[in-house]
């Protein structure tokens, strides 16, 4: 594990959340993709199920993407300002079947306040070890998704979207086409 695990998990939830916004679709076009999206990403604590709590988690969105663009001195004004709108305070706290982990906004914030804090100090932690090169974009031509490189050796080129397998397939007919010309 290259991160304390509330830090890789916070990662990759904000990666997962960054991506149900597609140029193209909208990955939680209702209140039933984000209760799907929720327990996907093992979210517990409050959660409404209302059109005003998906509205503010898909507003979240544009923010959190802009982490995977932005140089360090913007990631960390981003990061400050979403720990500072949200009152962050970080307590140690165990629940469920999880050992010691840091949250930063009470179980009963409202679900967006939690991703973002969540997310921001995800990235709090990967500014202070100089690895926000970790945040990379799918290489696939056709994709933009995000991902976090938590390889060993950051050998991550594709997002969890079945690109890799795509790029394979794509590599084998060049090749194939290739050998019978
Ligand atoms: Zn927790
Ligand atoms: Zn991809």
């Amino acid at each position: 594990m290259l991160f304390a695990h509330d830090t890789e998990c916070g990662l990759t939830a904000a990666a997962a959340l960054v991506n149900t916004a597609g140029p193209d679709r909208e990955g939680l076009p209702d209140v039933a993709a984000l209760d799907e999206f929720f327990t996907a990403h093992a979210w517990t604590g409050r959660h409404e199920h209302t059109g005003a709590e998906l509205r503010e988690v898909r507003a979240l969105r544009p923010r959190l993407r802009r982490l995977w663009h932005a140089d360090p001195d913007e990631v960390v004004t981003i990061v400050n300002g979403l720990l500072r709108e949200s009152h962050a305070l970080p307590q140690l706290i165990r629940h469920d079947d999880e050992p010691y982990h840091l949250h930063a906004v009470p179980r009963d914030a409202p679900l967006a306040t939690r991703m973002a804090v969540e997310a921001a100090m995800a990235m709090a932690d990967l500014v202070r070890m100089d690895e926000l090169s970790r945040l990379r974009t799918c290489d696939h031509p056709d994709c933009d998704n995000v991902l976090v490189d938590l390889s060993k050796n950051r050998s991550r080129r594709f997002c969890d979207a079945g690109c890799g397998n795509r790029a394979a397939v794509t590599a084998y007919r060049a090749r194939k086409a290739a050998t019978q010309s």
